[in-house]
């Protein structure tokens, strides 16, 4: 293997804000950053290492150290730590650094040389055990080339990149694709070992002493001690990065910029038709040449495009991420799974464990069978519907997926032969169900509604169906697990006859469900009734990632949060369309885990043209979003602050645009490409 010059650079200074002074505290019988230094200097494969620090005065004493014990020592800029590591990889000759932060005394010399190694073998530009974490905070270790370094010191110009020296190279990881190191053992990123409070400094002089007698750490040692002395762990609780996060989302933002997205499309179109997967996640959703096209990673509540912009994420791949990008969770419970297989040759047991789980939360639910889409369950549904009738009419209200039956009711309906026997009505327009059931109730197998909002409807419809007996669909592929466990049907205390559910029921796997009462749902068994079926129907690591999730939600009440952060969020707005006296323009509906943004018409300015602009202001001010806020569990506090500033931003900047007649500068020449946005189709 190429053996490449490796330089472990560990960051140190006296100015901490929390616990000044830390890296000089006695743990044990010496100062932190020995402890960081030793295990450095022990791991295979760094040739060198060096202590990073400031040239302020108040950094001499680590200076003083180092050269009293022989330690490389090298100082720069204090707030430039970006600048202080590029200047010490050029003064000795490194061809990939190691990041060390000296509030990591802790570090596991084995682990330092997992990390190097993997950066190797992967040939990635970066790697780390931190993108996701899962060993213990105050493990953290990072890796790169002297390439990446050097993009990130010529190019970052964002605070917190010159402060926090890989941000810039993580943010592109178009640019810099990046490795990482999981560990073994699973939970342990719940784990806090680091050094940043009192608090932690007592619980690190607490391990220290107790690790006295051992000369090399390692993190089993660690686990071994906290196992007889568990007590420990109640000395220092706290959130990881909570200030890093914090400082990022709000500072000030310097322009945007979708270059690498914009030549991405270019080449993805000649493959892929629209250059996309997904109607509402491709071009056509966002304003021309002003919006990111694909997206590299996720991370909780934020997402990355190609060019490096990050974004507080309000569209979570169109609902599905509910816990939010990378859960720890849902992802050890993938992992875990994997280890038995994907698919199989038959059934597996998880099958009936999530039915279970389903039939115990949705109350419509006493059978269930499983699908990859909304598409899959919902047309499913209609056939068993129609198959249980012995009708052939349906009537729907919104959208339910791609599927003939559905699409032949919209002008999207080219390439479908006509008679599907769908037709639309308008959602809770009594008058128009009415007239129509009062005609053709015979005739018609199953009404299928999106039941996003206005119970009373729903309670009239479930007496509807239940006199004309029409199978009551809830297509809940949106609503489920996110107005409530149970739905929207336990929600607003209307049970159907049927549901589907998709989405936000697996956080982003592919996996969906239609439920429903025994004697409908036994119109799915063969050889004399429906026909559904798939290859990929019952494929597990969806099934396990399902069980994971919906078992997080229910410890953590995340049903709780979504409402919280939406209630919030609608709060903010509400406020600035106040202030802005935008009410004739803009306007909020739905219910608070996905309130939608909706616009009017206003003397010349079209309400496209709006939607145009907000989304571009949106976008610049580091939010994405394509009319809804799809809020998740990562959506925290944070992610909160960079949310409210962005509406308060854009609807300040609509509202001085109009003022001064400017507003069609705002608006850009392609805009009404944009299509509407209210019906994701
Ligand atoms: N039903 C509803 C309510 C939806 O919102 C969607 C998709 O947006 C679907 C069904 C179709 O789901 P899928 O895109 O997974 O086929």
């Amino acid at each position: 293997m190429n053996k490449l010059r490796t330089i472990a650079i560990a960051q140190a200074r006296m100015g901490s804000t929390r616990l000044p002074g830390k890296v000089m505290q006695t743990l044990g019988e010496k100062p932190v950053l020995r402890w960081v230094y030793d295990t450095l200097k022990r791991s295979y494969g760094v040739d060198e290492v060096v202590i990073a620090t400031s040239s302020l005065p108040a950094d001499d004493i680590i200076a003083k150290y180092c050269a009293m014990n022989n330690l490389n020592c090298f100082r720069g800029s204090e707030t430039d730590v970006l600048e202080r590591f590029y200047q010490c990889a050029v003064g000795y000759g490194a061809q990939v650094i190691l990041r060390i932060t000296c509030d990591c005394p802790f570090i596991d010399s084995n682990v330092v040389s997992e990390v190097i190694r993997l950066r190797l073998m992967r040939e990635a530009a970066y790697a780390s055990n931190i993108g996701p974490p899962t060993y213990p905070d105050g493990l953290d270790i990072e890796c790169f080339t002297f390439d990446a370094l050097f993009a990130a010191y010529k190019e970052a110009v964002r605070p917190s990149d010159r402060d926090c020296v890989t941000q810039f190279i993580v943010r592109n990881r178009d640019r810099f694709p990046a490795a990482n190191l999981t560990c073994p053992l699973p939970g342990l990123e719940k784990e806090r070992w680091v050094l940043d409070t009192e608090k932690d400094l007592e619980f690190c002089q607490n391990l220290a002493w107790h690790l006295r007698t051992t000369d090399r750490v390692n993190y089993l040692d660690i686990l071994r001690i906290l196992d007889i002395f568990p007590e420990l762990r109640e000395i220092n609780p706290g959130v990881r990065n909570e200030r890093f996060f914090e400082a990022i989302h709000t500072e000030e933002l310097a322009p945007r910029t979708f270059n690498r997205s914009q030549e991405w499309f270019k080449t993805a179109n000649r493959l892929i038709p629209f250059g996309a997967q997904t109607f509402s996640k491709s071009h056509l959703q966002f304003p021309p040449g002003a919006a990111p096209l694909y997206l590299s990673h996720g991370d909780g509540g934020r997402a990355f495009d190609l060019d490096g912009n990050d974004y507080v994420d309000l569209v979570n791949a169109i609902l599905p991420v509910v816990l939010g990008y990378r859960d720890p969770d849902v992802d050890q419970a993938i992992r875990d799974q994997l280890d038995n297989g994907i698919s199989f040759s038959l059934g597996t047991k998880l099958e009936y464990e999530l039915a279970e789980e389903l039939c115990q939360l949705i109350p419509c639910a006493e059978m269930v069978k499983f699908g990859k889409s909304g598409t899959d369950v919902t047309t499913a549904a209609i056939r068993a519907a129609r198959a249980h009738t012995n009708r052939e009419q349906v009537i729907l209200t919104g959208y339910h997926g791609w599927a003939d039956w559905s699409m032949s009711t919209t002008d999207r309906n080219l390439g479908i032969i006509d008679n599907q026997e769908t037709i639309r009505l308008p959602y809770g327009d009594f008058e128009a169900f009415e007239k129509e059931l009062n005609g053709w109730h015979d005739i018609t197998a199953a009404i299928i509604v999106e039941p996003e909002g206005n119970p009373a409807f729903l309670k009239w419809l479930r007496i509807m169906c239940t006199k004309h007996g029409i199978v009551l669909i809830f297509d809940e592929v949106i609503t489920g697990f996110r107005w409530a466990m149970g739905g929207a049907q336990k929600f607003y205390n209307v049970t159907p006859d049927m549901a589907t559910f998709g989405k936000a029921m697996a956080n982003g796997m592919p996996l969906s469900a239609v439920a429903g009462k025994r004697e409908i749902m036994k119109r799915f068994e063969p050889p004399n009734n429906i026909f559904y079926s798939g290859t990929m129907f019952g494929e597990t690591l969806s099934i396990a990632a399902s069980l994971a999730t919906i078992k997080k939600m229910q410890s953590h009440n995340v049903i709780n949060h979504l409402w919280r952060v939406g209630a919030d969020i609608d709060l903010a707005i509400h406020r600035e369309i106040d202030r802005w006296k935008l009410g004739d323009m803009v306007y909020m509906a739905g219910e608070f885990p996905k309130r939608t943004v909706n616009f009017r018409d206003c003397g010349n300015v079209t309400a496209n043209q709006l939607r145009t602009v907000f989304m571009k202001e949106m976008i610049q001010r580091g939010v994405l979003i394509i009319g809804s806020n799809n809020v998740s569990y990562a959506t925290d506090d944070a992610c909160l602050k960079r949310i409210r500033s962005a509406y308060a931003g854009t609807f300040e900047k609509i509202n001085g645009a109009l003022d001064q007649g400017k507003f069609m500068e705002l608006v850009g020449q392609e805009a009404t490409v944009v299509s509407p946005l209210r019906k994701v189709y």
